[in-house]
């Protein structure tokens, strides 16, 4: 017999429902398993042990009277620090925000709510989802589960460690240029980005608002489908959020990828890739070949600009976002100053960490005027060639597939020092963040330290069934399980 928290988000859900095992004993099991890992991974920036008792036992009380308490009935989920939950800290990872206690609830949190999920703890990050490997955080550093040496990705390095070592079955972070996908790959969990406006941004704290998407973390394909579907649809707090209808993601997500054509772009180059990364990007390939797919070949030149664009983008839309954060109307305030102008100095030069300074310095001089054409006009047309190049790869292709990430989980401190090497984390995931198209992480084996490795598949937009339903044909394929070994640990 499996421990509860080793059980599926589905299985999980519909045990409770049945009233086979409580929501409080599935709770315990995760906080037990947590106390356990969590003082060798560092995945929590807080872990809300009474209020989550407290609401499994009122689901409890709710499914003993007959009531339908929804189809994540009982689950534990983490979430990444920039999602606001009512009369809860929210930090981004940052001490700018010290002190500021959320006056309301984002909207995909309010839906996990409605669907009876049990929220079980803030997740660390990096400040303000700018990094990948979680150690732009203010507070602490999140380590890998497969390899206590290594990073867990980034920026949602803490959702995605606490689904990896099974702490949650389910986690939510945002995605902005590859935060969800690429802490998911160096995880050897699933991740989603959705597509842009698939989920409401209400209540996630903005990065670059035209490229966030909040998206679900879990073990299984099913689950982040799952995850997704509660917290999916239009939002009238959100004008961005789509009307377009949410698909039931699970209906034919066994159906497999025969006759389906997947794109893959001539230049996103496997040679250039470590050796180890490239024989399995390769044996990836050949899985969906032996799965029935049809592979086409597409050139889709735009993509090699994709990292500079979205540090032209990302960085201006940043440097707009986080001119609120001035020391008045939250959180930090200096005591140190004695004018305005000294106020907001010294709040923010206090507040923010050096690599939240060095995007607000970078997308203020983009957008300031006489570069603004040179860098940020020049950026927006290279994202319209890319939208132009992609829209033409998806009337060729279903799917398009890269692989996720560069490199397995690096080791900590490795590119601190090197903010180019830690961009070029993102360099196969910022393209779907840019032109709105969704994309999903899934786990495709591991490198020759044992580290994971993973297979990238973007949909057309609004098309995430199609992207399950192909990452759940390999995923089967692969006979994958989420087991870390601590690497580094005395036991566990
Ligand atoms: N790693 C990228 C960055 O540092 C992406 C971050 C994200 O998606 N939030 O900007």
């Amino acid at each position: 017999m499996p421990d509860l928290w080793e059980l599926s988000v589905e299985e999980t859900a519909a045990r409770v429902r049945r009233r086979e095992v409580s929501a409080s004993e599935v709770l315990e099991s995760c906080l037990a398993r947590t106390a356990q890992v969590e003082p060798l991974i560092g995945a929590y920036l807080e872990i809300f042990e009474g209020e989550s008792r407290v609401r499994a036992a009122e689901i409890d009380r709710r499914i003993a009277a007959g009531e339908d308490v929804g189809p994540l009935a009982g689950v534990p989920v983490a979430l990444k620090d920039n999602l606001s939950v009512e009369g809860r800290a929210v930090t981004c990872g940052s001490r700018i925000l010290a002190g500021y206690v959320s006056p309301y609830t984002a909207t995909a949190v309010e839906r996990l709510l409605d669907a009876g999920a049990v929220p079980v703890g803030r997740a660390n990050m990096d400040e303000f989802a700018m990094g990948s490997s979680c150690e732009n955080s203010a507070f602490q550093k999140t380590r890998n589960p497969w390899d206590l040496a290594t990073v867990p990705g980034g920026s949602s390095g803490g959702p995605a460690a606490a689904v990896a070592a099974g702490s949650v079955p389910l986690s939510f972070g945002s995605d902005t240029g590859g935060s969800i996908r690429q802490p998911a790959a160096l995880c050897g969990v699933v991740g989603v980005k959705p597509t842009y406006g698939r989920v409401s941004r209400y209540g996630l704290v903005a990065f670059a608002s035209s490229l966030d998407q909040i998206g679900p973390f879990a073990r299984t394909v099913r689950d982040a489908a799952l995850g997704l579907q509660v917290i999916a649809g239009a939002d009238p707090n959100d004008a961005t959020a789509a009307t377009e209808p949410v698909a039931d993601y699970l209906e034919g997500i066994e159906e497999g990828v025969a006759g389906l054509r997947i794109g893959v772009i001539r230049e996103i180059d496997p040679s250039r890739l470590g050796g180890d990364v490239a024989a399995n990007w390769r044996a990836s390939l050949d899985r969906l070949t032996h799965l029935g797919a049809e592979l086409v070949e597409l050139s889709v030149p735009s993509v090699e600009a994709a990292i500079a664009v979205y540090y032209v983008i990302a960085t201006s839309e940043a440097s707009a976002n986080l001119a609120r954060f001035d020391g008045v109307r939250y959180g930090r305030r200096s005591p140190e100053a004695d004018n305005l102008a000294d106020l907001y100095f010294e709040s923010r030069s206090e507040g923010f960490g050096p690599e939240v300074k060095r995007r607000i310095m970078l997308g203020t001089f983009a957008l300031s005027s006489g570069y603004y054409e040179a860098y940020y006009g020049r950026a927006r047309g290279v994202l319209e060639r890319m939208r132009h190049e992609l829209g033409a790869a998806f009337r060729a292709a279903d799917l398009l597939a890269t692989p996720t990430t560069p490199s397995a989980a690096f080791r900590l401190g490795e590119k601190v020092d090197d903010p180019l090497a830690m961009y070029l984390s993102d360099v196969f995931t910022t393209p779907a963040n840019l032109t709105g198209l969704p994309g999903i992480a899934v786990p495709s084996g591991t490198d020759a330290d044992g580290l994971p490795l993973s297979l990238q598949i973007l949909g057309r937009p609004f098309d995430e069934a199609g992207m399950f339903r192909a990452a759940r044909a390999f995923e089967r394929e692969m006979g994958w399980v989420v087991a870390p070994g601590f690497r580094g640990a005395e036991k566990v």
